[in-house]
């Protein structure tokens, strides 16, 4: 990634993961991102801010005669933040959420708008989503509390999955919790037109740019590896204007904007961004390797472990990333041994921080999923932080010791797995 340049313009992104977004700091005369919280805009007069404040409800910009008016509709450190991401992402433009679940419902109640003319409107907008997928997201699609229909498929199965009311495909690739990786070029292709979004918070812009490949959508969890110091939930979606300008509509209707200290903690994340990941990747992978001679390693799961026939490594990833997740010899028995036995690791739900965690997904973050696509009960995984990776893997290797021979079938039965009652979803107004 080296020789890259963004935007057409001249600087390398690890240049624009510093400088990205700051563009009017010496103007203001000042050299770190300022933090406003207002909640409110002083207005010129009635009919200036009124003119702004509609620019904005329609998802525009606010006018500079006119001012911001209100913080759900536009702040200046949100606005800085998005435009840092857009850069690196290679995108015209980025809207910013208040989690990376709002920024998803954001995409796909946008989507709605985009049915077809030609469709009854009685029907509900349909949207394909590739698996795995993030249990949220999966849960999300599958209550159909948004309005729409969804049909789940491999990434081979999403031209015969599309339909004339189809708005959105929805994948995730490298995907949560198998690493899988989905092809973008092959279902950008398949959608013959219909917006591809992919949710990019794994690969980070750091290694990967799905804009750049066809995308409408590249959707961030920022509250992982963007922000990376597990102090700040957020989401961020990077896209062309006409789709930011449908998005911020409905932030503003919905009010889901990121808050300003969320943005300003995800601003000074991007800085350092390129070599966190670089770091924890380089140790992710000596990690992996370690464990796949492991006797109580039945898999080891990471972006290329299938040996990459596609050369997807190659042609749409710049690297593997730094996340790892094993199938246990042993079991749910051994899961529960190895997630309790770790120091170096926190045994804790989300990723992508300077601290190394550990976690079940089939008890905690897929549980919501349907049973046939959850996560086996022996799967752990592992997000590889900024520590010693030699004391990662003396950790690993003292916590994997005691080698479990049974494999019983474990227990995940959750309550929540039937997604939100559909007949609720049905009433939803669409
Ligand atoms: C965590 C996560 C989300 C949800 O983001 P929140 O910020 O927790 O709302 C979506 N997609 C992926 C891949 C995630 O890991």
């Amino acid at each position: 990634m080296t020789s890259e340049l963004l935007n057409g313009g001249s600087m390398n992104p690890d240049s624009v993961a510093v400088r990205g977004g700051r563009e009017d700091l010496q103007a203001l005369g000042v050299h770190a991102l300022p933090l406003d919280l207002s909640t409110t805009y002083p207005l010129p007069d009635i009919e200036h801010g009124g003119d702004s404040y509609e620019s904005m409800a329609l998802g525009g910009h606010p006018l500079s005669e006119g001012g911001a008016v209100y913080a759900r509709l536009w702040n200046p450190t949100v606005a800085r933040f998005e435009s840092g991401l857009a850069q690196l992402e290679k995108a015209e433009a980025a809207v910013a959420f208040a989690s990376g679940m709002a920024a998803m419902t954001a995409a796909i109640l946008a989507s709605k708008d985009t049915m077809k003319s030609t469709v009854d409107p009685a029907t509900r907008p349909h949207v394909v989503a590739v698996r795995p997928l993030y249990g949220g997201t999966d849960h999300l699609l599958a209550s159909g509390l948004l309005g729409v229909d969804a049909t789940f498929c491999a990434e081979h199965e999403v031209a015969a999955a599309l339909r004339e009311e189809t708005v959105l495909i929805v994948l995730e690739t490298p995907g949560n919790p198998t690493l899988d990786l989905v092809d973008i070029s092959s279902v950008v292709t398949q959608a013959g037109g219909v917006p591809v979004l992919v949710d990019n918070t794994f690969a980070t812009p750091v290694l990967q740019n799905p804009i750049s490949l066809g995308a409408a959508m590249s959707l961030h969890s920022a509250t992982k590896y963007i922000g990376g110091h597990g102090d700040a939930v957020g989401g961020v979606i990077a896209c062309s204007e006409e789709t930011a300008e449908a998005l911020r509509r409905v932030r503003a209707i919905t009010g889901a904007i990121l808050h300003p200290l969320g943005a300003y903690l995800l601003h000074r994340g991007l800085t350092t961004l390129p070599i966190r990941v670089r770091a924890q990747q380089e140790s992710a992978l000596r990690i992996a390797e370690w464990l796949q001679s492991h006797p109580s390693v039945e898999k080891v799961h990471y972006p290329g472990s299938d040996g990459d026939p596609r050369g997807l490594l190659q042609h749409q990833m710049r690297g593997t990333g730094a996340m790892v997740s094993i199938s246990l010899s042993g079991g749910f028995e051994a899961a529960k041994r190895l997630t309790s036995g770790v120091s170096m690791f926190t045994h804790a739900v989300s990723l992508g921080g300077v601290d190394s965690l550990i976690q079940h997904p089939a008890a905690l973050t897929h549980r919501p999923v349907a049973p046939e696509a959850r996560p086996l009960p022996n799967l752990v995984r592992l997000s590889i932080g900024l520590e010693n990776v030699e004391d990662l893997i003396n950790d690993l290797a003292q916590a994997l010791a005691p080698v479990a021979s049974s494999r019983d079938e474990m227990a995940v039965d959750p309550v929540i797995a039937d997604p939100i009652r559909m007949d609720v979803a049905e009433a939803a107004v669409r």
